[in-house]
């Protein structure tokens, strides 16, 4: 036996280096990669994909894992098959020329989008959504699912994530949140934010950045920063984590939280089992649970006032001008300013979730055919204005403003939600194993919390799904209450509802 699991082992240390190679290409087109270099670096990505492809679905590779279900195995060799189990599976049920259409028809489709959004025209786009919807189908039903069609659609991104389970937590998010920006939208009160926006010099932006990165516990042997359009957080192994980042000169706020974002991702990718590299169990667990820890650090540290007791000094020694006479009350309150607006990525902690909830809500309804694609428009706007009380004027700020169905990314949205909701759980418990959690915070000390997120979360790997993560570390189910309850204990008092 171990012999025939040593060999699964080598094949797939093989698989994991093409992936490393795949990576680091990508991260190159997003980083330094001249424009010019797209069609080059798009073949070579499709010759690795396929020689990746033909590897994992190799029929001696199919036999061994076939073999080795058949044994009784436990611990960390059950964990590896299982996952090797479920990519092969999956890739030996669809037809390589359905994925082929499905990538052409992706490319096409994103172009499309582009022009659509330009025009602010959602009808030019959407036989493209048709198209992709239509393909995506007929993968889910290839691949197939329990409950809902949508379930096979979240399992690409949200491993054993359920539909049924997802949508009684997002209606109570619904039922508490709604009258929460509401009741925050009627008391009038708008923060100053004008001090975030004056004229902040780059580099002294990169160099806090980088003093916070540091203070998080961010090991820059084992990483890097750099700048990217849309930024990101690549993995390659827990040694060579790459980060980036965007900054604007007159918006502070923007690399300030989008630096600790990115690097609460890098923390997990660095914290993984190391001793795991190059095994499915070195791999983190799901996008939400990806994104839980990158929101805990964003906004229920990044956010919080303990932080900028200890930080916002700093900061102003790093732009004394500019921050002169800042103090601490206003500036938590203008980075925790709430404001219903159409666009998602510029949504407050508040009024995000909203945003996802009514993505959740119309794919469902695509997928399930309750609603036909020409009439999105329509249902989004009209949502829009029920949840946030605020209509798209067109298109462009309404459904048409999210890159990610062009892309063919449906069951996506969910996870930056569920992504709340694991970091409100787990920074609940956090707090309750180390009481003095926010007095160590306020004096700018963030390794205990780094520490505690390695040991419950990051150093599992892969061993546990989402569902069984929140249980083991929580002891209970994943629960909307903790991030409600986390939302009004800091945005009820901010606003003195
Ligand atoms: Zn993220």
């Amino acid at each position: 036996m171990s012999e025939n699991y040593e060999r699964f082992m080598q094949k797939f240390a093989e698989l994991a280096d093409i992936d490393h190679a795949q990576a680091l290409l990508s991260w190159d087109q997003e980083t330094y990669m001249p424009a010019k270099g797209t069609a080059m670096r798009a073949r070579s990505q499709g010759t690795l994909a396929g020689i990746s492809h033909e590897r994992l679905t190799h029929p001696d590779f199919v036999a061994l894992v076939e073999y080795l279900k058949g044994l009784d195995l436990t611990g960390d060799q059950a964990v590896n098959v299982r996952e090797i189990d479920r990519a092969q599976s999956r890739a030996l049920k669809i037809p390589k020329d359905l994925i082929v259409e499905l990538r052409q028809t992706e490319s096409l489709s994103h172009e499309a989008w582009v022009a659509a959004r330009k025009k602010a025209d959602f009808a030019t786009f959407a036989p493209w959504l048709k198209k992709i919807l239509g393909l995506q189908k007929q993968v889910a039903h290839l691949v197939g699912f329990e409950g809902s069609v949508y379930n096979a659609f979240l399992d690409e991104y949200e491993p054993h994530a359920r539909a049924e389970e997802i949508a009684p937590l997002f209606a109570q998010l619904r039922q508490r949140l709604v009258p929460l920006v509401e009741g925050i939208a009627a008391t009038g009160k708008r923060p100053a934010t004008g001090i975030l926006d004056g004229e902040f010099p780059l580099e002294a932006q990169e160099a806090f950045g980088r003093q916070i990165m540091a203070a998080m516990g961010f090991d820059l042997e084992a990483g890097r920063l750099d700048i990217a359009v849309h930024p990101f957080c690549q993995g390659l192994s827990p040694d060579d984590v790459r980060l980036t980042t965007r900054y604007s000169v007159d918006k502070l706020a923007e690399a300030l939280f989008g630096t600790m974002h990115e690097t609460g991702h890098g923390l997990y990718e660095q914290g993984l089992p190391q001793a795991e590299g190059g095994t499915p169990l070195c791999q983190s667990i799901s996008l939400g649970i990806h994104e839980s820890q990158s929101r805990l650090w964003e906004n229920m540290i990044g956010r919080s006032r303990p932080f900028w007791q200890h930080y916002l000094p700093q900061l102003q020694a790093y732009f004394p001008e500019q921050l002169a006479g800042v103090e601490l009350d206003s500036f938590y309150a203008a980075i925790n300013q709430v404001e219903t607006s159409f666009i998602r990525v510029e949504a407050d902690e508040v009024t995000y979730n909203l945003h996802i909830l009514l993505r959740f809500e119309l794919e469902m309804d695509m997928v399930e055919e309750r609603v036909q694609v020409e009439d999105l428009p329509a249902v989004w706007n009209e949502r829009m204005e029920e949840y946030l009380g605020v209509c798209p004027a067109d298109d462009a700020q309404g459904v048409l403003q999210d890159v990610h169905w062009s892309f063919g990314l449906l069951g996506y949205f969910p996870t930056y939600t569920l992504g709340n909701l694991y970091a409100a759980q787990f920074f609940a418990r956090a707090q309750e194993d180390m009481p003095g959690l926010m007095e160590q915070v306020a004096e700018g000390e963030l390794a205990p919390l780094k520490r505690w997120l390695n040991e419950n979360i990051h150093a599992r790997g892969r061993r546990s799904t989402a569902g069984e993560l929140v249980q083991e570390v929580t002891g209970e189910a994943l629960s909307a209450e903790y991030f409600i309850d986390y939302l009004e204990g800091k945005f009820k008092p901010l606003y003195s509802l």
